[in-house]
C-alpha cells in the first residue's frame, strides 16, 4: 500500500513520517470557531463579565483545537513507541479529521503485545485528560476563567477520546484488545472474525445513534469502523493462508516471454492467448521486465506492427520460487503493475499475478486442504 493520498508530511518521529491529512486543515478553523461559540456561552453561564474574559474567544478556540490534535498525536505516538519496542514496524502516522491512524505494517507477533500496544493509546488519552483537568483545578480561581475553561475542555475531550477508543469496535483500539484476548483461545483467524463481527455490530449502533442525533461525525466513524473491520478480517485470512505457501506452489510455470524485438501487435496476440493482463518480456530468453496489455492498447492500432516491445517494457519485481507468498504479496502491493517474475538462477521459471492468488485462495476455501501439502513446482518438473 502506498502512502495515504491527500496528506503531507509535517515531521518525523524515529524515522517514521508524521503526516497531516488535508481534511484536518479544513476542520481546524471550523473547530476553533465552534469552540469560540461554546466558550462565550460558558462564560455567560459562569456569569463571567465579558471584560474579564481574556483574549478573543476564537483564539482560545484555536488553542483548544491545537491542544486536542497534539493530544491525538501523543495517543498515536504511544501506540508507535510500544509497537517498535515489541518488534513491530510502522510505516507512517497520519492525523485525520476523526483522530489518528498509525499504519503498522508489521504487527507484534505475540498477542499479549498486541493487547498492550492497543491499550497504551487510550491510557495516554485518559492520563492526558487527568493532567489537563488537574492543571485547570490548580489555577487560581479569580481572573483565570479563560485558561481554566480551555484546559477543562481539552481535558474532557481527552477523557472522551480515551473512553471512546476502548469501545470494542474493531479495528478501533478496544476491538484490538478484544482480539488479542481471544487469540489464545481461538487462533488468529477466528479471533479476528469474532472481533470484526463485534466491530460491525458497534458500527451499526454508531450509525443508528449518529442518524438519530444528527451527528455526522458518528456516522462517518461508523463507516470507517465497518469497512476497516471487513478489510482487516480479510487480510488476516489471506495472511494465514499465504504465509504457509511458497511462490512455486501458486505461480503459473512459464519459461518464455515475449521477446523485446517482437512487434507490439505480436505481443498483443500473445497476451490475448495467455488470457492474462501482461506477460514477461525477455531478451534472448533473459527476463528483462513486463509488457502490459494496457500499454500496448494505448498505441494506435496502425503503429503496433511497426513498434517493438522494447519501448514498452516495464521494470519487473522479482521473487524466487522458494519465497513465502505473503512476502511476494507485499512486494506486489508496492509494484505498478502488480505482477511478479519468478526467477531461478537468473532464468524465468514462472509468473505470479492476481489470478494466480485468487485461484489459490478459491482452491483453499473450497477444499479446506492443508496448503503445505500442495505440490511444489520442483517435484513436478520433468527431469
Ligand atoms: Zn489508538
Amino acid at each position: 500500500m502506498r502512502g495515504r493520498r491527500g496528506s503531507f508530511q509535517m515531521g518525523s518521529f524515529r524515522g517514521i513520517p508524521i503526516r497531516i491529512h488535508f481534511s484536518l486543515l479544513l476542520v481546524l478553523p471550523l473547530l476553533a470557531f465552534l469552540f469560540g461559540g461554546v466558550f462565550r456561552q460558558a462564560a455567560a453561564v459562569a456569569k463571567v463579565p465579558p471584560e474579564a474574559v481574556g483574549g478573543a474567544p476564537v483564539l482560545w478556540g484555536l488553542a483548544v483545537a491545537v491542544g486536542l490534535f497534539a493530544s491525538v498525536l501523543l495517543h498515536e505516538m504511544a501506540h508507535v513507541v510500544y509497537a517498535l519496542r515489541a518488534g513491530g514496524q510502522v510505516r507512517s502516522i497520519t492525523l485525520m479529521i476523526v483522530g489518528g491512524v498509525s499504519e503498522v505494517t508489521e504487527m507484534p507477533r505475540r498477542s499479549r503485545d498486541e493487547v498492550l500496544m492497543a491499550l497504551v493509546g487510550p491510557l495516554t488519552s485518559l492520563g492526558l485528560g487527568g493532567l489537563f483537568l488537574l492543571a485547570a483545578w490548580l489555577l487560581p480561581q479569580p481572573g483565570s476563567f479563560s485558561p481554566r475553561f480551555a484546559l477543562t475542555y481539552v481535558g474532557s475531550l481527552n477523557l472522551f477520546l480515551g473512553a471512546f477508543n476502548l469501545v470494542p469496535a474493531f479495528p478501533m483500539d478496544g476491538g484490538r484488545i478484544l482480539r488479542g484476548l481471544l487469540v489464545g483461545r481461538m487462533g488468529m483467524v477466528r479471533a479476528t472474525r469474532t472481533a470484526a463481527w463485534v466491530g460491525k455490530g458497534c458500527a451499526v449502533l454508531f450509525l443508528g445513534v449518529g442518524l438519530f442525533t444528527f451527528n455526522p461525525f458518528l456516522a462517518f466513524i461508523a463507516f470507517m469502523v465497518y469497512t476497516g473491520a471487513e478489510g482487516e478480517a480479510r487480510q488476516v485470512l489471506l495472511r494465514e493462508v499465504f504465509e504457509k505457501l511458497h511462490v512455486e506452489q501458486v505461480m503459473t510455470p512459464r519459461f518464455h516471454g515475449v521477446e523485446v524485438d517482437a512487434t507490439l501487435e505480436d505481443a498483443r496476440g500473445d497476451i490475448r492467448r495467455a488470457r492474462r493482463p501482461a506477460l514477461p518480456a525477455t531478451e534472448q530468453d533473459r527476463p528483462v521486465g513486463w509488457v502490459v496489455l494496457e500499454d500496448v492498447l494505448q498505441v494506435p492500432e496502425a503503429e503496433r506492427s511497426r513498434r517493438t516491445v522494447r519501448e514498452q517494457v516495464r521494470p519487473a519485481v522479482v521473487v524466487s520460487p522458494e519465497d513465502n507468498v505473503w512476502v511476494a504479496i507485499r512486494k506486489m502491493a508496492e509494484a505498478q503493475p502488480p505482477l511478479l517474475l519468478v526467477l531461478e538462477r537468473g532464468r524465468l521459471v514462472g509468473t505470479v499475478d492476481g489470478d494466480d492468488l485468487n485461484a489459490a485462495m478459491a482452491l483453499h476455501l473450497s477444499s479446506g486442504e492443508d496448503t503445505r501439502r500442495w505440490p511444489r513446482w520442483r517435484q513436478e518438473r520433468p527431469a
